[in-house]
């Protein structure tokens, strides 16, 4: 791959980050699997920072892709009503929607993440009247201003220049193993005139903090948190960008906890093939944007549309899917602990197929990630020190491959930590 890589150098700019991680040219992918231009093969572990939690090229979807193109499918309609929109609202009404008994109408944003915590936030503002936003430490929503300004770590904000305008940041659940009730503490400031935190417009969270280390937030704290957005007037806006789409277990997060966001926030795995797609999920009462008024070009890409419905009917549609998940998930709890075994003080984070090892350090979490790039596996690092060695693999993947992967990671860390 080197000389591949000289044009990256010469052209491309310095903010580029996996490339630094994963030196290799890639070329082809396959389920888990991705082959670079030499033709060595990795595990990924990355899964497209979770936008791949079907794995690559799933054969049906890149099929049904192969025939909407040779059928002359509209690639791109702006947010027209296009025949591919209508099977893709269809499935997730009848297998997202309807099985959960919820009600949401479905806001196509751009494309991003980010452009769709955007929209839930200005929409809370619209609803409430209200202007002042709650988000949590170690929050991650995004690099746009807006979704910046809910963001916890420092390092993605030094650019914009603290403080970003609109939200307070409260400690998330179990803040730092402090032992402080941090929803207790966010009931007293929203009942504080002093705190400024009378009458906020939502409160945003995510259920497990993907980037913010695989931070997983209890039942209980949920279900009162919730409580206080309804007592407050505030609308609860769960990003389920990362969590969501089965990651934890269940299609949303919160399935589990009975909780009811008012806005839901998808985006990353919906389009099922890595296809750029977002989804506000709009409680119905809330839906009171004027036509028009949040708008932008790529509302409705057609392929996405595609990819996603085939992706909800071919691993949503019954049980077997997420009982896999859940064996998988698992499987993965278990092989962590012996990571975690590994390293003195490390504990295993996250849930579902969202886990990951705290090692205590980010220079010992690199070392690790480049020693499994080394062996053939590709692991992301999470966390405010970058301390957490993060797996976050296809759902697919099969045990075998996932069993070989946390060898190579196991290996590794043995090495590392030795
Ligand atoms: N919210 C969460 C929870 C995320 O993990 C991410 C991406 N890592 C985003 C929002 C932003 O998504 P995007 O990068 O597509 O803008």
């Amino acid at each position: 791959g080197a000389d591949e890589n000289l044009i990256f150098e010469r052209r491309e700019s310095a903010v580029r980050s996996y490339c630094r991680q994963f030196d290799s040219v890639f070329d082809t992918a396959e389920g888990s699997v991705v082959r670079d231009v030499a033709g060595r093969e990795y595990l990924d572990f990355v899964a497209g920072a979770g936008s791949l939690n079907y794995g690559h090229n799933d054969p049906d979807m890149r099929d049904a892709l192969i025939a909407h193109l040779e059928h002359h499918g509209m690639s791109h309609s702006l947010d027209l009503s296009s025949s591919t929109k209508s099977a893709f609202l269809t499935a997730f009404e009848s297998l997202v929607l309807l099985p959960r008994e919820l009600d949401y109408r479905v806001q196509f944003t751009g494309p991003t993440g980010a452009n769709a915590v955007e929209a839930a936030l200005k929409l809370a503002r619209k609803v409430t009247g209200r202007t002042n936003v709650v988000a949590f430490t170690n929050a991650f929503h995004g690099v746009s201003l807006g979704a910046l300004a809910a963001t916890g770590n420092r390092h993605h904000r030094v650019g914009p220049q603290l403080p970003l305008p609109g939200v307070t940041r409260m400690p998330y659940d179990g803040y730092q193993g402090a032992g402080i009730d941090t929803a207790d503490l966010l009931a007293r400031m929203l009942g504080d005139p002093s705190s400024g935190l009378d009458a906020p417009a939502a409160i945003l969270l995510e259920t497990v903090q993907g980037e913010g280390g695989l931070n997983v937030a209890s039942a209980g704290w949920l279900r009162r948190i919730a409580e206080l957005a309804r007592s407050s007037g505030a609308l609860l806006v769960v990003d389920d960008v990362q969590a969501g789409c089965g990651r934890t277990g269940t299609f949303f997060s919160f399935e589990p906890y009975g909780i009811a966001p008012d806005l839901v926030v998808l985006s990353k795995s919906i389009s099922g093939y890595g296809l750029p797609m977002a989804l506000l999920l709009i409680r119905p009462e809330y839906d009171v944007w004027q036509p028009g008024e949040h708008n932008g070009t790529f509302r409705g890409n057609g392929h996405a549309f595609v990819t996603a419905q085939v992706a909800l009917t071919k691993f949503w549609a019954g049980t077997d899917f997420t009982t896999d998940v859940a064996r998988r998930a698992d499987l993965l709890a278990i092989r962590l602990a012996e990571v975690a075994d590994a390293v003195p003080g490390a504990v295993v984070k996250g849930r579902g197929m969202m886990r990951g090892v705290d090692v205590g350090s980010g220079e010992l979490a690199s070392a690790i990630s480049r020693r499994c790039f080394a062996d053939g596996l590709m692991l992301e690092t999470a966390g405010p020190h970058d301390q957490v060695v993060k797996v976050l693999a296809p759902l697919t993947t099969p045990d075998e491959l996932l069993n070989h992967g946390l060898d190579i990671l196991l290996a590794a860390t043995r090495t590392v930590a030795a």
